[in-house]
């Protein structure tokens, strides 16, 4: 049997020469495309200006691959936690993050992860497969329906911190995110879009070259390399010295901030050399600094550092001129903060 294509793998150039081919106008192609990407329909049915006949022959030559929303949490404090299921039975997981004025989608842009952090729910699944940029997009348009209907206003923020490593999937998250921009798609401001990264270096140098205009944050939780080697181990392969470089060629290239992600750690990260290595760090580029809530994932071998700890954090860098910002985490008790994704499901 011949295996039907996918019809969003196809660009809207590759449409519109489809139907030609099929004797057709060109412009069909861009009416289908419209429903596919900005009004984000999942079926041919209901495309209402296509004839029957048109819809009948894009369904004998296509599938629309679609995520499914198969479970829903909401915690107290109004965060929405979605298992995704994925057109080949895969789960990932999107949460929706509430503040009185904007929501932000969390994204996932793998099934599961190829980096091994210690401290994180999602590595303990392998990584199965790289998300398609119709599924990321997928993501982002169940989020903002969410939005709307339970916030009563459109969706905001999207940061690529759900599951997996962004930079290991790049060329899939760059295109979803072209589409998320494009007035073709939702036509929302790379600005306000986040790309995480653990940090490849080789790939932050790609996107200073490819100027893109999202912001790029840091996953660094440690600035020595015995530290952050020992929590997140593909620091061997990725040390903060090749890190720092392309941190440098990417506001050389791009002049724009980068933001750490920093937990703290008791017994691990909160000594006074830490502090020096991350305010020595923070010289490089110019950045801020997101110390986050640590969210416990285990047995305990990782815990948050007492609140002295933290503030002794706050104060040195802010002497040094650093912008610090204190994180609180959010839907902590549906299991949908950061670094729980994957955990109980
Ligand atoms: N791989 C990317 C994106 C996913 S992780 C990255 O590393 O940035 C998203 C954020 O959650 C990262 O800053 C990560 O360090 C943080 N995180 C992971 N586990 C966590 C946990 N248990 N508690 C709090 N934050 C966690």
């Amino acid at each position: 049997m011949n295996k039907k294509k996918d019809i969003r793998a196809l660009t809207k150039e590759e449409l519109r020469d489809f139907f030609v081919e099929n004797g057709d106008k060109a412009f069909r192609g861009n009416q289908v495309y419209e429903w596919l990407w900005s009004k984000a329909l999942h079926s041919f049915e209901e495309m209402t200006n296509i004839s029957k006949e048109t819809r009948e022959m894009l369904e004998a030559n296509f599938v629309i691959n679609h995520i499914k929303v198969d479970s829903m949490q909401r915690s107290k404090d109004g965060t929405i936690k979605n298992g995704i299921k994925l057109h080949d039975g895969f789960i990932v997981e999107s949460v929706l993050i509430p503040t009185p004025k904007r929501t932000t989608a969390c994204v996932s842009s793998q099934v599961g992860c190829s980096l091994d952090c210690k401290f994180c729910a999602t590595a303990s699944l392998k990584r199965m497969r790289n998300l398609n940029p119709d599924e990321i997009y997928d993501q982002v348009v169940a989020i903002d329906k969410q939005s709307r209907l339970y916030h009563n206003h459109k969706l905001s923020n999207i940061v690529f911190m759900g599951m997996g490593e962004p930079l290991m999937n790049y060329n899939n998250v760059i295109k979803s995110i072209e589409k998320i921009t494009s007035p073709e798609g939702l036509g929302m401001s790379p600005k306000r879009i986040t790309v995480s990264t653990s940090g490849v270096p080789k790939i932050i140098k790609k996107m200073a070259d490819d100027q893109v205009k999202f912001n790029l944050a840091v996953s660094l939780h440690s600035a020595i390399d015995e530290v952050r080697t020992t929590i997140m181990p593909f620091n061997t392969n990725f040390p903060l010295n090749d890190l720092k470089d392309s941190l440098e060629y990417w506001y050389e290239k791009t002049q724009r901030t980068v933001t750490y992600e920093y937990i703290v750690w008791d017994g691990i990260n909160d000594r006074k050399e830490d502090i020096q290595a991350l305010i020595k760090f923070c010289r490089y580029v110019p950045c801020k600094v997101n110390l986050i809530e640590y969210n416990p994932i285990d047995d305990g071998q990782f815990q948050q550092a007492s609140s002295s700890a933290i503030n002794n954090y706050i104060s040195n860098l802010e002497m040094h001129d650093i912008t610090v910002n204190v994180r609180r985490s959010r839907g902590k008790d549906i299991d949908a903060a950061c670094g729980q994704l994957a955990n109980k499901s």
